[in-house]
This record gives structure tokens, sequence and C-alpha cells, in this order.
């Protein structure tokens, strides 16, 4: 590793900083975060493929604890999940991400979706629906501004409540997608019953894509699947020019990914969505 520039080093530097944390002063400073305001939410744009224009942002949450490096979601959301913390937390995200695009639309810029990732414990609240009615009412977001994603495993776990609870969302006009696709156990039946739109490939088969035959597999047939029943597909992960066209001959819907842009904070992505 020696020829890793001093940045490299940095960067492993705090992520490994990060993942040792002790896990009570994780949770205590969990706790505090809310109130002092240390999350922050980065927003990755999602591409439509046909016409190259941004069509949503995906909020991915982040934490700058005091003194220290930023966090990723991987290394607290388990912690918050556990602990319950996330529900707090994800009905911040939920607030914060309406505002902003609301935001970013009365700012005279593009009218993008914007993206909600839903935790296992947020998802099984049973006054979700309210909260979601609340937060939109409260931001003046449209319901058809908001996407909610959930992913395939959430939704298997005890897929006839998720059923009752996605059908709510929807009748709000929610947008609905299904995360990690491919990751899980869907039943085709059940997934014909889902009031979705999306369904976001899982980006370890974009990894691959270009080089494992049975990775080029799935994704083919996901598309094919998502696209016989009506749904839009979302490929996460996309990093080079050839994975980009190799879903473009696909027909895949939608890209999210480094190739086109990085998760940036919200004063970087107004830059993005200019014109
Ligand atoms: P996810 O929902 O699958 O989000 C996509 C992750 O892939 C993000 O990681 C994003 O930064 C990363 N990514 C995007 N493009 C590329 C790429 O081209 N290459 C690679 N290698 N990675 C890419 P991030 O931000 O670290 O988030 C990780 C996970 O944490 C998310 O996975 C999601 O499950 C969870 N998460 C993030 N924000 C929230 C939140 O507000 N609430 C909840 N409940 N979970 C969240
Ligand atoms: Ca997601
Ligand atoms: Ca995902
Ligand atoms: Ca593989």
């Amino acid at each position: 590793a020696k020829e890793l520039g001093r940045g490299n080093f940095q960067f492993y530097a705090e992520e490994m900083n990060a993942r040792t944390l002790d896990r009570l002063k994780l949770e205590g400073g969990l706790r505090r975060a809310l109130q002092r305001d240390e999350f922050e939410l980065y927003y990755q744009s999602q591409v439509e493929l046909s016409s190259g224009r941004i069509v949503g942002m995906e909020a991915l949450l982040r934490w700058n604890p005091p003194g220290g490096a930023v966090v990723l979601p991987g290394d607290f959301i388990p912690i918050a999940e556990e602990t319950g913390l996330i529900v707090p937390i994800g009905e911040w995200v939920l607030r914060q991400a309406c505002a902003q695009q609301v935001a970013w639309r009365e700012a005279g810029l593009r009218d993008v979706r914007v993206a909600v990732n839903l935790s296992a414990r947020q998802f099984k609240q049973q006054d979700l629906a309210r909260l979601v009615a609340q937060v939109l009412a409260e931001t003046g977001c449209r319901p058809q501004s908001l996407e909610l994603e959930i992913t395939e495993s959430v939704i298997m776990e005890r897929p006839e409540q998720a059923t009752a609870m996605l059908q709510t969302l929807s009748d709000m006009g929610v947008h609905l997608s299904i995360d990690d696709f491919g990751t899980g156990y869907s039943s085709l039946t059940y997934l014909k019953r889902f009031p979705i739109q999306t369904l976001k490939i899982d980006r370890s088969f974009v990894a691959d894509l270009i080089n494992d035959a049975d990775d080029a597999a799935i994704v083919c047939a996901v598309i094919a699947l998502a696209h016989t029943m009506g749904l839009s597909v979302i490929a996460e992960g996309v990093e080079t020019e050839a994975q980009l066209d190799y879903l473009r001959a696909q027909h895949c819907d939608q890209l999210q990914g480094y190739y086109f842009s990085r998760p940036l904070p919200a004063a970087q992505v107004a830059a993005l969505l200019a014109a």
C-alpha cells in the first residue's frame, strides 16, 4: 500500500476509526446526534438512460460527529436499528429530504423526485403512513415527488403485512421501489401484487456485469421481468462506461452510480439540478 497517496491513507484510517468505535459510545453519540444536528443528507443522482437527464435524487444519510470524520450509514444504521433510534432518525431523514425537494423546486431547479430509504423497523411502524402524510403536508412536498425505497428482504419478511402497508402508501400517491432487488427471495406471486413502480437492481450484480456471465444473466432477467410487469428498473452502483453501455443495450430505465455522480452534500447537488 506504499503507492497509496496520503489522502487514501487518511480515508482508510478514518474508516477504521469509525468501525472500531466502542458500541456504547456509538449509541450515546447517536442519541445526542439528533439534538445536536449532526446528521446530514447527501444526495446521489438517478439518471434516465434514454435522455441522460436527472430524474431523482436518493437521500443517503451521513453523520458528522464532533471532531470526527464523516461516518457512513453502514457503521451506525445497524446499531440505530437495534436500539430503535432509527425511528426518530428516519423521521428526520424523511422530513429533511421532503423539505429539500421543495427547496430545489422553489429555487427554480429541476423538479426531481427525492428517494428516501426506509429501514426494517420504520417500515413496521403502524403509524408510518400517518407520519408520511404529516411530513408531506408540513413540508409542502407533493406525494409524487417522494419515492420510498424498501429492501426486498424487509418486504418478504412479512409479505402480507408489507403489501397492506405498501398499498396504503401507494394510495397516497407516493412512489415505491424495491431496493437491493435480487438479493432476497421475492415470490413472483407477491411481486405482481405489490403496488410498486420500480425495482432497483442491487449493485452486487452490476459490479461484475461485464465479466461474470451469471450476473449479466440476472441483470437481463430482472430487467425483462420488471418490464413484463409494467415496472421500471434502476441499476445501482454503475461505475464504468462499459456497464452503462450494457445496461442501455438491455433497455434499463435508470442508472445510479459513481459513473454519473457520487453522493454529494445538498449545496453541491444544486449545481447538478440547474437548468
Ligand atoms: P443503498 O440504499 O443500497 O444505497 C446505495 C449505496 O451504494 C450508498 O452507500 C451509495 O453511496 C453507494 N453507491 C452508490 N453508487 C455507487 C457506486 O457506483 N459504487 C459503489 N461501490 N457504491 C455506490 P451509503 O451511502 O454508504 O449507504 C449504505 C446503505 O445505508 C444504503 O444502501 C442504505 O441501505 C443505508 N442508508 C443510507 N441512508 C439511509 C437512511 O437515511 N435511512 C436508512 N434506513 N438507511 C439508509
Ligand atoms: Ca437505497
Ligand atoms: Ca441498494
Ligand atoms: Ca458474481
